[in-house]
C-alpha cells in the first residue's frame, strides 16, 4: 500500500478551514512535491499527517498506520523538518541530536552509530560544537534534516526544506534530498516550481486548503 495517505483531511480554525477534504496517497519511494502558495495549507496538512495537528476530519495514514491511533508505529516511520527548523537555539548539533535519540528509544550503541551517520551525510562535523543558535541558515536547515534522519525514517516530511537559503545552500540541500530519494518516500512542500523540477516526479498542488491538481510533474506543465 501507499507510504504516505491522506484520506479526506480537513483542519478548520474556527469557520476558516486551513485544509479542506484533503486527499492524495503516495506510493513508495516516490518524491512528491506539496507546492502552492504562501497560507494555501501546506504546513497545516504536513502537521496533520505527522501526528502534531489532530484533523477535524479524516484520517492521516503512515505505513498504513492511523498517526492518531497508532502514534508510535507510524512515528518510527516518520522523519519530521518543521518549517522553521530546529529552534532549540542553546543546544548544538550533538547535544540536540543525543536528546532526539535518547527521547526515541535508540540504544546508545546504534545512537552512537546513527548520529556519526547523519553528522557525514548533513555535513555537520565543522559544527558538531557549536550553538544551533549561531548557525547560518543553510546549517541549521541541516542539522533539522539530521533530526528527521536520525532514527532512519522510511518516510520523510519536510516543510519547506529550501526556504530562506542563499542558491548555494540551496544546492547542498537539494543535493541530500536526491541522494536520499533513492531510498525513502518523500514529501517535501515549497512555493516554488524550479524546486519541484529539481527533485519532484510527482506534485500536488494545494490552494486555499483544497488539492487542485495532482499528477506528474510534466503534466502540470501543460496545465499551466
Ligand atoms: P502554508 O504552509 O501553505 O503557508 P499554512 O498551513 O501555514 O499554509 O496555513 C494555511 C492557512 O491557515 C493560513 O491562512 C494560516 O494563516 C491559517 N492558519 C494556520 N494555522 C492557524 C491557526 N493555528 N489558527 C488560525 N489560522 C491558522
Ligand atoms: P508527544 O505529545 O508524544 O510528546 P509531540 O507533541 O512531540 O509528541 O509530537 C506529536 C507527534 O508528532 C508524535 O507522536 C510524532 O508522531 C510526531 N513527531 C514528533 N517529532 C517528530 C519528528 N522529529 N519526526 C517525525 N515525527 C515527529
Amino acid at each position: 500500500g501507499p507510504m504516505i495517505e491522506a484520506i479526506g483531511l480537513s483542519k478548520f480554525y474556527g469557520n476558516f478551514a486551513a485544509s479542506r477534504n484533503v486527499s492524495f496517497s503516495v506510493p513508495r519511494g516516490q518524491v512528491a512535491a506539496f507546492l502552492g502558495p504562501n497560507g494555501a495549507g501546506k504546513s497545516t496538512t504536513m502537521k496533520l499527517l505527522t501526528g502534531f495537528l489532530a484533523p477535524s476530519e479524516g484520517v492521516a495514514k503512515i505505513g498504513g498506520f492511523d498517526v492518531a491511533k497508532q502514534r508510535i508505529e507510524a512515528a518510527r516511520l516518520i522523519g519530521y523538518l518543521p518549517e522553521n527548523g530546529p529552534l532549540y537555539n542553546e543546544m548544538t548539533p550533538q547535544s540536540l541530536l543525543q536528546y532526539s535519540g535518547e527521547a526515541r528509544g535508540l540504544s546508545s550503541a546504534k545512537l552512537r552509530e546513527r548520529m556519526e551517520f547523519v553528522a557525514d551525510k548533513c555535513s555537520l562535523k565543522e559544527v558538531w560544537g557549536k550553538s544551533i543558535g549561531k548557525l547560518s541558515r543553510g546549517f541549521r536547515q541541516r542539522v533539522g534534516m539530521a533530526q528527521a534522519l536520525l532514527h532512519d525514517p522510511e518516510v520523510l516530511i519536510l516543510d519547506e526544506p529550501t526556504s530562506g537559503l542563499d542558491p548555494n545552500q540551496t544546492f547542498q540541500v537539494r543535493d541530500l534530498i536526491l541522494s536520499l530519494s533513492k531510498t525513502k518516500t518523500i514529501l517535501l512542500s515549497t512555493h516554488i516550481l524550479t524546486e519541484v523540477k529539481a527533485v519532484c516526479g510527482r506534485v500536488i498542488l494545494i490552494n486555499q486548503g483544497r488539492v487542485i491538481l495532482d499528477g506528474p510533474v510534466s503534466e502540470m506543465e501543460g496545465a499551466t
